[in-house]
C-alpha cells in the first residue's frame, strides 16, 4: 500500500457516519495529508439512530449521542466544519464551493452525503424527522397530544413508539399490507401488527395517502379510497431521498430511482470520475455476496463503508464485502434484520413469534439469505456469516430447524 504524499489534501462532503469513518480511516492508514470534513449541519457529528428514540422522547441530550468529541477531530489534524455546505463541484480544477463561494482545493474527495426525509405533502402540520434540528417542536407535538405517522417502515414505526411512550394518541398509516414492509417477510410483519395493536397505537394498513393538508387547526390525510383521518400534526416518514445532486450537477453517474438511485460506485467506493469516492447511505453499490447492485440505509453499513473507502482513499486495495445489518428500537424489543429478506423466502422460525424470542432464517432454495430475529443477537451474528458464505441451513444448523 502507498500512502499518498503529505502534501496531499482529502476533502470529505458529510458529516454523518461515512465521512467520520472515512476520515477516521485515513489516519489510522496513516494518511499524512490534510483531511477536511465538511458538513452542512450546525452540530458536532452525531449518532442517527437515538433521534427517533431515546433523543425524541427527551432521554439523552444531543452531547450523549456524538460520534467523537472535539478533541479527537483536533488530536487527528481533521479540520471538522460544520453548518458548511457544499454547493457545487468542479471536477476539472479538483475544487469544491461552498454555499458563500469560498473554493476548497481537493486532490481527492468524498461524497458521504447521505439523504434527506422524503416528503411530498408540505404543509404546516407536516413534519419529517432526520436530522437533531428536526426534534425540538416535534418532541413537544409528540407528548400527550395526537400525533398521525404516515409510514410504517422502520423510522414510522420507531416514532409511533415513541409518541407512545410519550403519552400521545398515534395513528400510523401504512400503504403495504403490514407494518416493515421492505424489512420482514409477512408472517413477520404481522407480529408488527399485534405488537403495535398491543401497545394502543392505531395501525391501518392498505392505506395509499394521496394529499396531506391543512384544515383549520388540524392537518388531514386523505387517502385514495376516500377515507381520511386528522390531527394537529403529521409525521411523514416514508423514507429517504439520497443526496446526489452535487454528485449528478458534477457529471458524476448516479443510479435511476427505480434502481436504488444514489451515486454509482464501485466496489472500492470509487466513482466514475477518478479521484472522486462515495460512501454511506448516498453509494449505490455492487453486492459482493448476491450480485447486481444495493444502496443500503443502515448505520452499520455506512459506517464500515465509510472505513474501507477510507482505506482505500489512503492508497489500500480491499474491496467492501458485506451483509447488510440493521436494528430497529420499538416497545422495548430489539428487532434484528440482515442480509435480504423477501416474501417469498421459505421461513424457519426457532424459539416463539408469541413471546417476542426468536430467530427466523430465511432460505432461497435451501440457502441462508436474511435473518430475522428479537432477543438473539448470537443467532443473528452467527447467520450472517452463513449468508455471506452462501451456506445451505440443513448443513450448518444441527439437529435440523425447530419450529
Ligand atoms: C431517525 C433515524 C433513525 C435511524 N435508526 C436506525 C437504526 O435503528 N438502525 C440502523 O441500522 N439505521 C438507522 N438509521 C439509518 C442510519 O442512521 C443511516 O444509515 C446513517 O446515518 C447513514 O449515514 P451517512 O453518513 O451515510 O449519511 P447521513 O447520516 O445522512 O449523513 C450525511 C451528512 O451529510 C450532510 N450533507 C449532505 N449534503 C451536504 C453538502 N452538500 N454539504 C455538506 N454536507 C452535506 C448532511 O447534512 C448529513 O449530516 C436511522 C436513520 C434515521 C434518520
Amino acid at each position: 500500500m502507498t500512502n499518498p504524499p503529505a502534501t496531499h489534501r482529502t476533502v470529505i462532503v458529510g458529516a454523518g457516519i461515512a465521512g467520520v469513518s472515512a476520515a477516521a480511516a485515513l489516519r489510522s492508514s496513516d494518511y499524512e495529508g490534510d483531511i477536511d470534513l465538511l458538513g452542512a449541519e450546525a452540530e458536532l457529528p452525531y449518532r442517527r439512530p437515538p433521534v427517533s428514540k431515546e433523543i425524541v422522547r427527551g432521554e439523552k441530550t444531543a452531547d450523549e449521542i456524538r460520534i467523537k468529541k472535539q478533541q479527537w477531530y483536533d488530536e487527528q489534524s481533521i479540520n471538522l466544519h460544520t453548518g458548511v455546505t457544499v454547493s457545487s463541484i468542479d471536477t476539472e480544477a479538483h475544487v469544491v464551493r461552498l454555499v458563500d463561494g469560498k473554493p476548497l482545493h481537493y486532490d481527492q474527495l468524498l461524497l458521504a452525503t447521505g439523504g434527506r426525509a422524503r416528503n411530498p405533502w408540505n404543509a404546516p402540520g407536516v413534519r419529517t424527522l432526520r436530522d437533531l434540528s428536526d426534534v425540538p417542536s416535534l418532541q413537544t407535538e409528540l407528548t400527550g397530544g395526537h400525533v398521525i405517522i404516515v409510514g410504517a417502515g422502520l423510522i414510522g414505526s420507531e416514532i409511533a413508539a415513541s409518541a407512545r411512550g410519550l403519552g400521545s394518541e398515534v395513528t400510523l398509516l401504512e400503504t403495504a399490507s403490514l407494518p416493515l414492509p421492505r424489512l420482514l417477510p409477512p408472517e413477520l410483519g404481522e407480529l408488527y401488527v399485534e405488537l403495535h395493536k398491543s401497545e394502543g397505537t392505531d395501525l391501518h394498513t392498505g392505506v395509499a395517502v394521496s394529499a396531506v393538508e391543512p384544515d383549520g387547526v388540524q392537518t388531514i390525510v386523505r387517502a385514495v379510497d376516500g377515507r381520511t383521518w386528522s390531527a394537529p400534526v403529521v409525521v411523514v416518514a416514508v423514507g429517504m431521498e439520497p443526496n446526489v445532486e452535487l454528485a449528478a450537477e458534477a457529471g458524476i453517474d448516479t443510479a435511476p430511482p427505480e434502481q436504488g438511485g444514489g451515486i454509482i460506485v464501485d466496489a472500492h467506493g470509487r466513482t466514475s470520475v477518478p479521484g472522486i469516492y462515495a460512501a454511506g447511505d448516498v453509494a449505490n453499490q455492487p453486492n459482493g455476496v448476491l450480485g447486481g447492485r444495493h444502496r443500503v440505509e443502515h448505520w452499520q453499513g455506512a459506517q464500515n463503508h465509510g472505513t474501507a473507502v477510507g482505506k482505500v482513499m489512503a492508497g489500500g486495495d480491499d474491496p467492501f464485502v458485506e451483509v447488510p445489518w440493521c436494528w430497529s428500537d420499538q416497545y422495548g424489543f430489539t428487532l434484528q434484520v440482515a442480509g435480504w429478506p423477501e416474501a417469498s423466502h421459505e421461513l424457519v422460525v426457532r424459539g416463539s413469534l408469541a413471546d417476542r424470542d426468536f430467530v427466523a432464517y430465511l432460505l432461497g432454495d435451501g440457502v441462508v439469505r436474511g435473518v430475522v430475529s428479537i432477543g438473539r443477537p448470537k443467532d443473528v451474528r452467527v447467520a450472517r456469516a452463513w449468508i455471506a458464505a452462501g451456506e445451505r441451513l440443513d448443513a450448518v444448523l444441527e439437529g435440523g430447524p425447530t419450529t
